[in-house]
C-alpha cells in the first residue's frame, strides 16, 4: 500500500524525523482556515494524489495569505495529475529552500538486499537524473540484519559528498528515515527533495512511503490509512470477509484453493479461450486457502457472482487439507442464499480429500447452473466456451 505524503508526513512526525507542519484540506475553504491555522503566512498547497511529478503537472502552489491559500486550493482541486484526479491538498508550512537533495531507501529483491540512495541533486525526477547522471546518484546496499544504523548513514553521507558541516545532522535523519522504514514494515521510504533551508535546518519537504501489505497483520492501525474510495468495492468486500482475492479484467470467475493452483487455473482458462471469440480470461484471482469452511465457499462465490463482468464461474479444488464435501456444501448453501439473483452457470472440478462426498453432494443437490468436469484442462475448456458464447450474445 502507498501512502498518501500527507500521511508519509504525519508518519515521519511520529519518528521525530523533521518535518514542516501539514493539514489536509477537501475544500477551498478547509484550505483557508488550515492556513489560519499554520499562523497565516506563506504555506504551500499540494495535491494528495499517489504519483509523483505533482511539481511539473500544477499541483504544488505557494499562497502568502490564508486567502490565496483558498484560491490554489481552488485551482488544484479538481486537477487530473496522470489520471488521478486531486479530492484532497495539504497545506503546508512554507520552506525557504537553499538546497534540493534525493534519499531513498528500498527493498532491493533483485540483490536480496536493502538499497540506500542519495543525492546532492534532488527535486528532479529519479528516473531521469538515474538515466542522465547516474554517477550523481550514490548507491549503497545496507544489510537488512544491521539496518541503517548510523555507521551506516555516516557512510552514505560521505559518499554522496554533503558539505561537511551538514554530515552529522544529514547522517541523524538518514538513521530516523531508516527507522521509519524499519518499524512501518515499508518496502520504500523516499524523501524527495530533502531540503536544506537557508537558515540551515534539514528537513524532509516530500515523503513516499510504500507499505509492505504482508505485514498488515501486525499493523492495525493500516486500517486508517487505507483509502477505501480509491479501491475496488469488491476487494474492499472481500478483505472485509478475510478472503484473499484480486480483481482481474476477464469474465470467468475462479475459486481455488492454494496460490499455486489458482495461478495455473488462470493460465489454463487464458489457454482454453485464447482461439475462441472475445478470448475470454479470468476475472479474479481468489485462493480458498487449506482447511476452508462451506462458509468461506458461500463468502467467495457470493463475491465473484456480484462482479457483473463475470459470466461464469469455474470452482477449481484439490483437497488436501481441504475437504471437498465442504467445499460441495458452500456451494449448495451460497446458492440456497442467493435464490433467484444465482443466474450465472458454475463449473466444478473437484478431486483430492473426500471428493466421492463432495460430487455426491452436489449430485443429489443438481441444481440446473451447476456442472461438474472430471479435469481441470476439460473444465478450463468448458468455462472458456461458456464465457465466449456470453461475450457473442452480449
Ligand atoms: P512532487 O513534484 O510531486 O515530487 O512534489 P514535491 O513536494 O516534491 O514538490 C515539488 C517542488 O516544489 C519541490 O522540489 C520544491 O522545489 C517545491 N516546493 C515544495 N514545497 C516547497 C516550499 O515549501 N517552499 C518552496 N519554496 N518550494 C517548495
Ligand atoms: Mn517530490
Amino acid at each position: 500500500m502507498d501512502l498518501f505524503e500527507y500521511q508519509a508526513r504525519d508518519l515521519f512526525e511520529v519518528h521525530g524525523v523533521p518535518v514542516l507542519k501539514g493539514l489536509l484540506a477537501r475544500t477551498p475553504e478547509e484550505a483557508k482556515d488550515a492556513a489560519e491555522r499554520l499562523g497565516g503566512g506563506t504555506v504551500v498547497v499540494k495535491a494528495q494524489v499517489k504519483t509523483g511529478g505533482r511539481g511539473k503537472a500544477g499541483g504544488v502552489k505557494l499562497a502568502h495569505s490564508p486567502k490565496e491559500a483558498a484560491e490554489r486550493a481552488r485551482d488544484i482541486l479538481g486537477l487530473h495529475i496522470k489520471g488521478h484526479s486531486v479530492d484532497s491538498v495539504m497545506v503546508a508550512e512554507g520552506a525557504d529552500i537553499a538546497e534540493e537533495y534525493y534519499f531513498s531507501f528500498l527493498l532491493d529483491r533483485a540483490e536480496r538486499t536493502y538499497l540506500a540512495m542519495c543525492s546532492l541533486s534532488g527535486g528532479m525526477d529519479i528516473e531521469t537524473l538515474a538515466r542522465e547522471h547516474p554517477e550523481k546518484l550514490i548507491r549503497v546496499p545496507v544489510d537488512p540484519r544491521v539496518g541503517l544504523d548510523a555507521a551506516k548513514a555516516d557512510e552514505v553521507v560521505a559518499a554522496t559528498g554533503f558539505a561537511d558541516a551538514d554530515r552529522a545532522e544529514i547522517a541523524r535523519v538518514l538513521t530516523l528515515l531508516g527507522k521509519v522504514y524499519a518499524d512501518s514494515d515499508a518496502t520504500l521510504v523516499e524523501v524527495n527533495p530533502l531540503v536544506k533551508t537557508r537558515d540551515g535546518r534539514i528537513i524532509a519537504l516530500d515523503g513516499k512511503v510504500t507499505l509492505d501489505d504482508n505485514a498488515a497483520f501486525r499493523h492495525p492501525e493500516w486500517a486508517d490509512l487505507r483509502d477505501e474510495a480509491l479501491e475496488d468495492p469488491l476487494e474492499v468486500r472481500a478483505r472485509a470477509k478475510g478472503l484473499n482475492y484480486v480483481r482481474l479484467d476477464g469474465q470467468v470467475g475462479v475459486i481455488g484453493n492454494g496460490a499455486g493452483l489458482v495461478m495455473s487455473t488462470l493460465d489454463v482458462i487464458a489457454y482454453a479461450g485464447r482461439h475462441l471469440p472475445g478470448r475470454p480470461r479470468a476475472a479474479n484471482f481468489l485462493d480458498i486457502g487449506g482447511g476452508a469452511s462451506a462458509q468461506v465457499m458461500e463468502d467467495g462465490l457470493d463475491i465473484i457472482l456480484s462482479d457483473p463482468r463475470v459470466s461464469v464461474v469455474l470452482v477449481n479444488v484439490f483437497g488436501g487439507i481441504t475437504a471437498c464435501s465442504e467445499v460441495a456444501k458452500g456451494i449448495r448453501d451460497a446458492l440456497a442464499h442467493l435464490g433467484h439473483r444465482a443466474t450465472k452457470p458454475i463449473v466444478v472440478r473437484l478431486d483430492g480429500n473426500a471428493v466421492t462426498v463432495g460430487l455426491a453432494i452436489l449430485e443429489e443437490y443438481d441444481h440446473p447452473l451447476v456442472t461438474v468436469e472430471k479435469t481441470m484442462d476439460g473444465a478450463a475448456r468448458a468455462v472458456a466456451e461458456l464465457a465466449s458464447a456470453a461475450m457473442e450474445r452480449n
